[in-house]
């Protein structure tokens, strides 16, 4: 089969990388290559900066209305296209179509709505200096941004810093992940015949070795929205550091799932099952470490045991389909050895563990792996503090509201967590207590992009969302204006 061959677009037209060199990414679901993209160096970013920087005089002078009417604009034509998306997504990412249409391709188109809404209402401050003048705030626009994005959430998480960078009037140099770069290669597309100036977003294709170190250690690009693992955000702090850049970092997660006895039991099941296996488990903000009051743990165990063997795992296109193919070999590979490491470790494989036997024809080479749930462990064990990022869970029973307030803790991340009580004194006890950015109390993933969202510890850096997109990626300025 013809393999689909993307290109990188600067200034609104498409084309090739200077050094002419292409690569193959995969279709997770039949572990074939499906599109060649181009792996890109410093010299493309450098022509997308060449773009980028001149797109951004007039760019930045631009109204608020104006902005907002093309980003409105935009999200309406990811809507009118939508079919699309949703079919690219989920051959590119392998996971469900179900998944794509009801979250990430609507999410995409509301990320720009919601941030052309945004510019539109913010209020900035003034206050009076009392026998001198008064004071008044102003947002400037920055520059040239760099965004950087991950493979989970492809199309989702890249237009999540796109609209907020150029809502605010900058302009955007984008290095989508190399493993799914075709949504963001269609919307390029979409942003050109939205009417979008040249130059305002640029798509820089390759690796992050490449082109995603050439961003960011490019000494005029002011500003970097990273979103990825723990340990390329560390590089990009020591990387960025020479040219004091404004740093957003959202990083990875070992997120806890804490169930009360007293809990709305079915909900708290149900709920888990999706927090565990969405996505493959690939979702940063999954509940990979589940900690059950004793009472219930061996019921809640016995239900989500039988509920994961119902999940229907395979062809990604199928619309019952629970789970699809994780994104690569490797990540596949890096996943199934923490299954094994669990044993090692003393853990009980309660269910999965394996590649499941039901895939037929081409699905026998995809990247498919059982929803896992191992029991046994202890939390010092490496599978209940490292993470997977993948289908796989712990369980455990813990006897005190103190004792699993430590544990969940006791981490070195701290991005989301979730807990099931219908005591609600004790959730606002324990919500006070849990150290990460987002805690949802007897729901999980329930978003709300006015509120700050991010990682505390070494899940991130800076927050986004509402407002706080805005202080990212403007500089706020007081003026004084004297009597
Ligand atoms: P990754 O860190 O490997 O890659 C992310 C992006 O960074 C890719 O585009 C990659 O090419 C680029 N990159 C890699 N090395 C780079 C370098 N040295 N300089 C610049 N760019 C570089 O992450 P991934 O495997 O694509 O994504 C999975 C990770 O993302 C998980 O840890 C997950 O928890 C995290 N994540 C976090 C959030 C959040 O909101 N906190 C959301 C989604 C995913």
């Amino acid at each position: 089969m013809a393999l689909t061959t993307i290109d990188n677009f600067i200034n609104n037209e498409f084309v090739k990388p200077t050094e002419g060199a292409y690569f193959d990414t995969f279709n997770p679901a039949h572990g074939v290559p499906h599109a060649q993209i181009p792996d890109s160096t410093k010299s493309d970013v450098d022509l997308a900066y060449k773009a980028a920087s001149t797109a951004f005089t007039s760019w930045s002078k631009t109204t608020k209305a104006e902005r907002a009417r093309i980003l409105y604009k935009i999200a309406d034509l990811i809507d009118a296209r939508q079919d699309e998306f949703v079919r690219a997504e989920s051959k590119d990412q392998g996971k469900p179509i179900s998944l794509a249409k009801s979250v990430d391709i609507p999410r995409a188109a509301y990320n720009f709505r919601f941030f052309a809404g945004r510019i539109l209402h913010s209020v900035e401050e003034a206050a009076e200096l009392e026998g001198v003048g008064f004071n008044y705030s102003q947002r400037m626009p920055i520059g040239v941004a760099g965004l950087i994005s991950p493979w989970n959430l492809p199309l989702y998480l890249l237009t999540w810093k796109i609209a907020p960078c150029i809502a605010c009037g900058n302009t955007a140099i984008c290095k989508p992940s190399e493993f799914t770069s075709l949504t963001a290669y269609m919307l390029c597309s979409v942003l050109k015949d939205a009417g979008l100036p040249a130059g305002v977003v640029n798509m820089v294709f390759g690796t992050g070795m490449k082109a995603g170190q050439a961003l960011v250690e490019h000494p005029r690009i002011p500003l970097i929205s990273f979103t990825g693992g723990t340990v390329t955000g560390a590089k990009i702090i020591a990387n960025s550091a020479p040219h004091f850049k404004k740093l957003s970092l959202e990083l990875g997660g070992k997120n806890a799932n804490i169930i009360f006895a007293d809990c709305d039991f079915e909900k708290a099941l149900t709920t888990s099952l999706r927090s565990s296996f969405a996505n493959q488990g690939e979702i940063c903000l999954c509940g990979s470490r589940i900690f059950v009051e004793r009472p219930i743990y061996e019921k809640f165990l016995n239900g989500l045991v039988e509920g994961a063997k119902k999940l229907k795992v395979g062809d990604p296109s199928a619309a019952d389909t629970n789970l699809g193919a994780l994104v690569s070999k490797e990540h596949w590979e890096k996943v199934r050895s923490y299954i094994d490491l669990g044993v090692e470790e003393g853990g009980k494989i309660e269910c999965g563990g394996k590649k499941p036997a039901s895939l037929q024809g081409e699905f026998q080479n995809g990247y498919f792996l059982e929803p896992t749930i191992i029991s046994g462990l202890t939390p010092s064990c490496r599978v209940m503090r490292e993470e997977i990022f993948g289908p796989v869970v712990t369980i455990y029973a813990f006897d005190t509201e103190e004792e699993v307030v430590q544990i969940t803790n006791d981490s070195e991340y701290g991005l989301s967590c979730s807990l099931w009580t219908e005591n609600g004194r004790r959730a606002r006890r324990v919500a006070g207590e849990i150290q990460a950015g987002t805690v949802w109390v007897n729901t999980w993933m329930a978003r709300d992009l006015r509120m700050p969202f991010g990682g505390m510890k070494k899940s991130g850096l800076g927050r986004e969302g509402g407002e706080h997109s805005l202080d990212f990626y403007t500089e706020l300025k007081t003026i004084c204006l004297a009597d």
